[in-house]
């Protein structure tokens, strides 16, 4: 059966007309391409707050300048929400937790849902303003700190959107694991040359976690592994980086290829190193050799499929 992560949305962005206006604001490739591959869970904080469509807008503010606080209120009736957001927020987050999430999409600058660079109001000087997370936002950074998330803003860039979509798939696979010190390593195993593209020292750190030679409960074992994990796939993969794991996956086809071959191999990574070719052209021979050549290690490794195809997100790579 094929993965399908389980992702909360903000439900306006699933064209739920839900905002404070009356209308949604649909992100047509998530909407329309991410729905097939994933499951929503649709969550709009404000609504369930009880504040009705159409509402009265919300917005951010501080008492003053020197407050670290950041609170919510309607903005012309000036009603301080903070206190009943959070208690709804609380209770989003339980019940997303219990579905097991795999990642969450946010609105952009919804003092709600924003991520950040949301606008936020000085009371003591209303010339002074500055960027704070939307509250709901903040909150499930903080109560869930090891989960992707990404704004409507963000998913629109290429590199941003594809790294996204490869967290919440190996978010899921983790999940997966049956909690054992063996699966882990082969999950490690697995994703060998996907981490390399993040980050290679973090790659040995993450197999000292894994190789666990100092015999630790599966349990601290775990946790560990997935914080550093999930931390490294944040980083985004460099052009040097692919690079070098494509040079590591070349090395296993030394003794198959003729010189020729092997030239027209290096001449691809020269190209692409050159940014002539982008990285799905040598993703793709890598694991067209792979399968010629019956390589079971590779044919393994997430890095020839971190998530369905279909999504088509690694031609817009560079
Ligand atoms: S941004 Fe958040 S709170 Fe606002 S309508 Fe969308 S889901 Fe609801």
């Amino acid at each position: 059966m094929s993965l399908r992560p389980k992702i909360a949305i903000s439900s306006c962005l699933l064209g739920e007309n839900i905002r404070y206006n009356g209308g949604h604001c649909r992100e047509d490739w998530v909407f329309s391409e991410l729905s097939k591959f994933v499951d929503f869970v649709p969550v709009c904080p404000e609504f369930e707050m009880g504040l009705g469509v159409p509402r009265e807008e919300v917005h951010l503010f501080k008492v003053d300048k020197d407050s670290n606080e950041v609170r919510l209120r309607s903005k012309f009736s000036k009603k301080d929400l903070t206190e009943e957001a959070n208690e709804v927020y609380q209770k989003i987050q339980e019940r997303i937790s219990h579905e097991k999430i795999n990642g969450h999409i946010f609105t952009r600058k919804s003092p709600t849902c924003g991520t950040d660079n949301v606008k936020t109001i000085t009371l003591s000087d209303e010339n002074y303003v500055t960027k704070s997370t939307g509250l709901y936002a903040q909150y499930i950074m903080e109560a869930m700190p090891t989960l992707p998330y990404i704004d409507s803003g963000r998913i629109k860039n290429l590199e941003l959107r594809e790294n996204f979509v490869k967290k919440i798939f190996s978010h899921l696979r983790f999940q997966e694991l049956d909690g054992s010190i063996r699966e882990l390593q082969l999950f490690h195993q697995m994703y060998k040359y996907s981490i390399m593209e993040h980050n290679q020292n973090n790659l040995r750190l993450l197999g000292a976690i894994a190789a666990n030679h100092d015999k630790l409960e599966a349990k601290e074992v775990y946790v560990k592994y997935f914080n550093l994990f999930m931390e490294t796939l944040d980083i985004l993969p460099t052009r040097k980086n692919r690079l070098n794991a494509c040079f590591h996956v070349f090395g296993y086809f030394k003794k198959d290829l003729t010189s020729h071959e092997k030239d027209i191999l290096i001449k691809m990574m020269e190209d692409y190193k050159n940014g002539i070719s982008n990285y799905l052209t040598v993703n793709s021979f890598l694991n067209i050799l792979t399968n010629t050549h019956k390589k079971t290690y590779l044919q393994d490794q997430y890095i020839f499929g971190p998530y369905p195809k279909d999504l088509k997100l690694l031609k817009n790579i560079a």
